[in-house]
């Protein structure tokens, strides 16, 4: 299904002659980072509405799967899973064989080696799907991203037939392994050392990994070395029963207590030569790659988060009563339930804008020559700005949204008996791991900069010439009223308020801007609301020209669409305003504050009875609906 999908999207939309990497001039939707300088039309996008009925069907046996095997349990069991409890480790691995009975432990494993062989977008579905997990989310997401996924990407044809199946049944259970006492947010810091025997048989590894997920059962662990005085780290298989290693007692959590999370020791740990993963010192960029590929699928996973914890806030608020009525019909509770839907909406609109054309580009790699893994690393790689983006704005939405949910439960939600303060614990490790949220903030904005002033690839310096023409069209009466005309105004003055700050920004400070984080953030979270507010508004313009589209929800949707920009129109202004009154001062600080109010119009809505208009929604159909 998948491989032929993308086969007839890409012969209906890519033509990969015009396609070339460092050409800046292609189709936005297929050049990461460029949607900030070009113009992405809404037919290029893919929208959630557009999942088959097999992709559907996917996601519910996830969710099925959850809900009968995790939810249920926890109910029945009157408590959560506790890794460092013996029975609860059983079951835990238990949960993993189920899931690998169902194919859920080889959804990114080629058919070939006896996994579903997903296409990226599906992969990401799943992601979301699983959230319904719970700490078990973690679990199978090191199991199908970060732990296998160097195998299926870097694997040799031995490596990949040897472990690939096991761990796509559930049998095996991979981790991966980067982080260091020393080398946390510094991955290339680690100091485990690998050392090739006289007789060139063997590596010995020497040395310490922290917070490993799945190490107290895998049975597969990918780790990363350094080779003697190599620079950078290379990539090992290492088994669970290879001589010198030692499996550290399971850590004590703030959450996700059903998560194995190890420390891993290895002294003079013998281990084949054969098992050297890829190239030697080419750890450090599998190490990234595998990280992008598994940033995308945690904001997906928090859209998932939001959207099951808004299933079980409706359900609470229309039982609970408080002053003779149901606290559901409280304008408070519907503000809440109205504000997660809605970015969990619009995030929604660019996780699946992005990992669609993550296929797409992978296969204009394939196209051009790559070999099948080749061309989906470097389709990810391709979108490691909006992956970052998208890590950070769905990790966010899912600890918002649990936070809210246990607002909206009150006492019952800081009880353990609902399960929603552990929703809420469980949450708030997606901003810490696959690179924290401040460091993947600043490599939006790296990234982003390096492509346009490095590399060329993206025409960064071109487009700043622009701004000055906009502005000026800002200071003329604007009177169009059609279609989306406001919308798409709004969503061109945040890309160039973000060219006019990083522009005065860089200017001002050169190469010592780097040393200005605070700056690089405000302009991250600029970054993040151009993509987010493009994403749904293309998403709405699509959904209209769609037939079969059922309009009272799509008119909902086109208001929560609106809302979502009315809020970024605060964000964006408020982190322009921070980065300016930082960096600059006098006259040009006045231009510069003035000029802000003048680059974004405000989307005019009433944003209370959007929100209520949302809560209804949600209400009338049991839960999230959109
Ligand atoms: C439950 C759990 C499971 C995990 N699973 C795995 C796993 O399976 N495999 C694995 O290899 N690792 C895993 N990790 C490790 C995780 O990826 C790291 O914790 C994370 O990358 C952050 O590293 P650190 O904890 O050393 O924090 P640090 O890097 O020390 O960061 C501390 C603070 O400093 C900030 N900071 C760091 N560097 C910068 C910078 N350059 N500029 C600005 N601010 C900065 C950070 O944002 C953070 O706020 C896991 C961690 C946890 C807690």
């Amino acid at each position: 299904m998948s491989k032929e999908t993308v086969d007839i999207a890409v012969a209906e939309k890519v033509d990969s002659s015009k396609i070339r990497r460092g050409n800046t001039n292609v189709n936005p939707s297929l050049k990461g980072g460029a949607f900030l300088v070009g113009t992405t039309s809404p037919e290029s996008i893919f929208v959630s509405e557009e999942w088959t009925e097999e992709q559907r069907m996917i996601a519910q046996t996830v969710i099925d799967f959850c809900v009968k095997e995790i939810q249920d349990a926890f109910f029945k069991r009157g408590r959560e899973l506790e890794i460092t409890k013996p029975e609860d480790k059983l079951e835990m691995l238990d949960l993993v064989k189920k899931a690998g009975e169902l194919g859920l432990c080889g959804v990114s494993i080629p058919e070939a080696y006896g996994g579903l062989g997903l296409d990226f977008n599906t992969g990401t579905y799943f992601s979301e799907a699983i959230a319904a997990g719970f700490s078990f989310a973690t679990t199978i997401g090191a199991q199908t991203s970060i732990g296998s996924l160097p195998i299926v990407f870097y694997g040799n044809e031995a490596q990949k037939q040897k472990y690939l199946p096991g761990i796509a049944s559930g049998e095996l259970i991979a981790s991966y392994a980067l982080t260091e006492p020393t080398a946390g947010s510094d991955a290339n810091a680690g100091k485990t050392k690998a050392t090739l025997t006289e007789d060139g048989k063997l590596y010995l590894l020497n040395g310490q990994k922290i917070w490993i997920t799945n190490g107290g059962f895998a049975s597969v662990f990918v780790v990363f070395a350094k080779i003697g005085d190599d620079e950078d780290l290379s990539t090992f298989i290492v088994e669970k029963d290879f001589e010198g290693l030692t499996i550290g007692a399971e850590e004590k959590k703030m959450g996700i207590k059903g998560s194995s999370t190890v420390q891993l020791f290895f002294d003079n740990c013998k281990v084949p030569v054969e098992n050297l993963l890829g190239e030697r010192q080419g750890g450090f960029r599998m190490a990234l790659n595998i990280l992008n590929t598994g940033r995308i699928k945690l904001g997906a996973g928090g859209v998932g988060g939001a959207k099951f914890t808004v299933d079980r806030c409706v359900k609470f608020a229309k039982e609970r009563k408080q002053f003779d009525q149901v606290i559901a019909d409280f304008g408070v509770i519907k503000h809440k339930i109205g504000d997660i839907t809605t970015k969990a909406f619009a995030i929604e609109s660019a996780v699946y804008r992005t990992g669609y054309n993550v296929d797409l580009k992978s296969e204009q790699f394939l196209a051009e020559g790559l070999s099948e893994g080749d061309a989906k690393l470097n389709g990810v790689r391709e979108f490691a700005v909006e992956c970052s983006i998208l890590k950070t704005k769905g990790s966010e939405l899912a600890c918002y949204a649990t936070d809210e949910g246990i607002q909206i439960h009150g006492g019952m939600g800081y009880a353990t008996e609902t399960g929603m303060e552990m929703a809420y614990r469980d949450a708030r490790i997606t901003k810490i791991y696959e690179g924290t949220n401040e460091v993947n903030r600043m490599l939006s904005v790296g990234e982003l900069t390096k492509r346009g002033l490095q590399t060329k690839e993206i025409d960064l310096i071109g487009a700043g010439k622009k701004v000055p023409g906009f502005i000026f069209s800002q200071f003329m009466p604007f009177k169009s009223k059609a279609g989306y005309a406001a919308e798409e105004r709004f969503v061109k003055g945040l890309k160039n308020l973000f060219l006019l700050i990083s522009g005065a920004v860089g200017k001002k400070l050169g190469k010592k801007m780097i040393e200005e984080q605070e700056i690089i953030l405000n302009l991250s979270d600029i970054l993040a609301e151009v993509y987010i507010c493009e994403s749904v508004l293309l998403k709405i313009q699509k959904l209209e020209k769609k037939t079969g589209i059922d309009a009272e929800k799509l008119g909902v949707q086109k208001e929560m669409m609106r809302l979502y920009l009315y809020d970024a129109h605060g964000i964006a202004s408020k982190a322009a305003r921070d980065a300016v009154n930082s960096f600059s001062e006098g006259l040009q600080r006045k231009i510069l504050l003035s000029l802000i109010r003048r680059m974004l119009n405000q989307v005019e809505i009433n944003p209370k009875e959007i929100r209520r208009k949302v809560a209804e929604m949600v209400y009338k159909n049991g839960g999230y609906c959109f």
